[in-house]
């Protein structure tokens, strides 16, 4: 299958029943029959997937996103992160235990976050890679979607907040978001708010990067590794999606493809060695 249409449903709510929800829900995500995504065919009418990571793509180069979209040709990938993917699973699983309690995460609580982990019965579908939260955006035929890590409800508003889990090393306490990726990182969480304002739920513009930060600073390794928690509030800006969705339509209706990203020097490596001949 095509990366599978979910409906969105009624939100749940946080006094609905927990017991064996998240077990059943897991039966829904089983067994996924993966199919690529065909190529970009312009003046397709069919509604056309485009995850997070593709429009993350299309704002670093149109042309790679191009390559990529239209003629299958993607970018070499990087090694897995399977350190994060552990931490990440244990989060989850930390966080989906409190869900069936509605007590509000530690971390969060020393944070001034008083949100608890949201209970909805389609949450399996909307973190599931495969599947993700998604939204048919009807100007460009795009079905945009993203896996979310998890979501938060706030007791005292019933708004729901974005929490994306983060993982690093750094000497320092993670307080705010800096350095080249910071962008990308708020666009990733500013992507999930703007799907699932789309699908109707009410989403606050205030959304939290959870970071693990590894320890580096300890008198061995040992077989273990510490992490400090810092809960990093983000005020989501969604007003460039929008636009940033019509300019890919834009670029995949267009015969050619785009210019070469000024940013990365590949493809003038690419052009310089094929001028310099064998
Ligand atoms: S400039 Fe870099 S990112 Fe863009 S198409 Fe070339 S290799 Fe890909």
């Amino acid at each position: 299958m095509i990366e599978e249409q979910t409906s969105p449903k009624k939100k749940g709510g946080r006094k609905g029943k927990t017991s064996g929800k998240e077990e059943s829900l897991s039966n829904e995500t089983k067994k996924p029959k993966i199919t690529r995504i065909p190529p970009y065919e312009p003046g397709q009418t069919q509604p056309f997937p485009l995850s997070r990571s593709k429009v993350s793509n299309f704002l670093q180069c149109p042309r790679c996103f191009y390559l990529d979209v239209r003629h299958k040709i993607s970018p070499p990938s990087g090694p897995i992160l399977t350190l994060n993917g552990a931490v990440d699973k244990l989060l989850k699983t930390e966080f989906g235990l409190l869900r069936q309690t509605q007590q509000p995460h530690p971390e969060l609580v020393r944070a001034g976050v008083s949100a608890v982990p949201f209970q909805h019965p389609d949450l399996a579908i909307w973190r599931d890679n495969r599947k993700g939260a998604r939204f048919l955006h009807q100007p460009t035929g795009f079905e945009i979607y993203g896996a979310i890590d998890d979501l938060l409800m706030d007791p005292a508003t019933d708004k729901i907040h974005v929490i994306d889990f983060k993982c690093t090393a750094k000497q320092q306490d993670v307080t705010s978001l800096e350095g080249d990726y910071a962008p990308i990182l708020k666009r990733q969480i500013e992507f999930y708010a703007f799907i699932l304002k789309k699908m109707g739920l009410d989403v606050s513009e205030t959304a939290y990067f959870f970071y693990s930060n590894g320890c580096a600073d300890r008198p061995g390794f040992h077989g273990r590794l510490d992490f400090r928690i810092s809960v990093v509030p983000h005020q989501c800006d969604t007003s460039w999606i929008e636009p940033t969705l019509r300019q890919i339509k834009d670029v995949l209706e267009a015969p050619k493809a785009p210019e070469p990203s000024e940013k990365c020097g590949h493809c003038k490596y690419l052009a310089k060695a094929k001028e310099l001949g064998p």
